[in-house]
């Protein structure tokens, strides 16, 4: 191919202030490396973006060349969307930068940054953005396809606390968008993922949080988990904004406060947060005790940087993983039955059911006002599978769409994209339900070709 001529990569490289890596460089194999090892891609070339005028140089490139483009920031998206065989990965995960104005009460984002960094600059000021559970996770993806975790009943989704956006079109043009300027495609860039140009910094309104919360873990065999879940499915609506309690259904990891007996054994899992004082916090956290006869507990005041990295050593790069997501307004006693089942038969024991609760002030945004529509969710499942070995990657993935399959009846409308490991034929329509049609008229109007294909894909018109 014409455009793998070395000449043409030395004159390229010339433009460039960041590396171009190639098949025969050495790094070449760690560079293209993804979260998810089933996405074991080729491209043809790497751009390790150092500035926006990188960004724009990689465009122009693959545009003059027909090459296809993926687009990777921390690269951890489970569709393994950020590279791509044979064609041009531009890799913004040098691009790290973070400024915070206090005064304004706002963070500037650039799209290499992981959650881990956001967190640390953020907290450093006892601030916050309303971000993910992983601190290895990109806040570019995170961010296009929504976003939520410990702070979202309080806060919202991590794209209701986006302000603005920096954006490179196809064209290679710069633009900011904002709910003032170039706005309808700031409404799409809210959730609409990576379909509408390159983000180069996203701008963030922040929020007062800790530095200190109130947060841990309380285990429960799967045995009590009928019980102990039907009682938290209606409690946890009940509580105070500032409290958050999700649910994993798993084999018991080899955690140091559980008796090495339970290790491996199935449990129900109910890590906590609360941001608000200690007093009310214990007195939830005692409820929540009740529901049941833990096994286990591991539950007190840390700094909220360390919670956020409290799930990071079962998350590593590197395993195989399929997921498959619903999401609900309600967690029916038949449904949570269902997942106990299926946390029961689990093919390995790395795969875990979890339920996260979202219900807040999410639940306050009308669905029209941006891309993220899923309003009247209150939990979102992700049914996570992963492992280590190829040849067990029907097992899994067979475990994973049954109980999909079978949650469907009780699931809500629309669904997370950021947890889809691939299209079934409607789904991503469907995710974004009344606001699709509006995503594929901005899609035509700043990627018509489709040069953006590599992510939850809006055709254009
Ligand atoms: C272990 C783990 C834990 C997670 N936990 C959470 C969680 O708690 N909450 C939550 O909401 N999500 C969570 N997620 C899902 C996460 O939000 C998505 O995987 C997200 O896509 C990751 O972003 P990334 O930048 O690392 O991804 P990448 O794979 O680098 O990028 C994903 C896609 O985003 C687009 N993209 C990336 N950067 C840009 C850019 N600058 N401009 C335009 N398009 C771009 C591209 O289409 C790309 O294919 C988790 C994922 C993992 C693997």
């Amino acid at each position: 191919m014409n455009t793998l001529d070395p000449n043409l990569i030395s004159e390229f490289r010339s433009v460039l202030a960041g590396p171009v890596f190639t098949p025969d460089n050495d790094a070449y194999n760690a560079v293209r490396q993804l979260w998810n090892a089933t996405a074991d891609k080729h491209p043809a070339l790497i751009v390790q973006c150092w500035d926006r005028g990188d960004v724009i140089a990689a465009l122009k490139f693959a545009r003059q060349h027909q090459l296809e483009i993926a687009v990777r920031g921390a690269g951890h998206n489970i569709a393994g969307n950020a590279s791509c065989d044979g064609g041009l990965m531009i890799d913004l995960s040098n691009m790290q930068g973070i400024e915070l104005d206090q005064a304004a009460e706002r963070v500037y984002v650039q799209p290499g940054v992981i959650l881990e960094q956001l967190d640390a600059a953020t907290q450093a000021h006892g601030l916050a953005v309303p971000i993910g559970i992983n601190s290895t996770t990109g806040i570019a993806g995170l961010t296009l396809g929504g976003g939520f975790g410990w702070l979202t009943r309080q806060y919202g989704m991590t794209v209701d606390s986006l302000v603005g956006v920096e954006l490179i079109t196809v064209d290679g043009e710069i633009l900011y968008a904002n709910e003032a300027e170039n706005d309808e495609l700031f409404w799409a860039l809210r959730g609409g993922g990576g379909n509408f140009g390159i983000v180069t910094r996203f701008d963030f309104s922040l929020v007062s949080v800790g530095p200190d919360v109130l947060a841990g873990l309380m285990v429960f065999p799967l045995a009590q988990a009928d019980a102990v879940l039907k009682r938290y499915a209606e409690w946890i609506l009940t509580t105070p904004l500032t409290f958050n309690a999700w649910v994993v259904l798993r084999a018991a990891p080899p955690l140091p406060f559980l008796d090495a007996s339970l290790h491996g054994t199935p449990v129900a899992v109910i890590p906590i947060c609360h941001t608000g004082d200690l007093a009310s916090g214990e007195k939830l956290v005692d409820t929540l005790r009740s529901f049941g006869e833990p096994v286990g507990e591991h539950i007190g005041v840390m700094p909220f940087v360390d919670w956020q990295q409290a799930f990071d050593p079962m998350l590593t790069a590197g395993a195989r993983n399929y997921w498959k997501t619903h999401n609900f307004t309600q967690l029916s006693p038949e449904l949570l039955q269902l997942a106990v089942d299926f946390a029961d038969q689990q093919p390995g024991p790395e795969c875990e059911v979890f339920f996260a609760c979202i219900a807040g002030v999410s639940n306050e945004v009308a669905p029209e006002a941006m891309a993220w529509q899923a309003r009247d969710a209150k939990f979102v499942m992700n049914i996570h599978a992963r492992w280590q070995d190829i040849h067990d990657d029907g097992s899994h993935i067979d475990w994973a769409r049954a109980l999909f399959n079978a949650a469907q009846p009780y699931a809500s409308a629309g669904a997370y994209v950021n947890f889809m490991t691939e299209e079934e034929g409607g789904r991503i329509e469907s995710a974004y339900a009344d606001n699709y049609q509006r995503l594929v008229a901005v899609k035509q109007a700043y990627d018509p070709d489709n040069l953006l294909h590599f992510n939850q894909n809006i055709k254009p018109d």
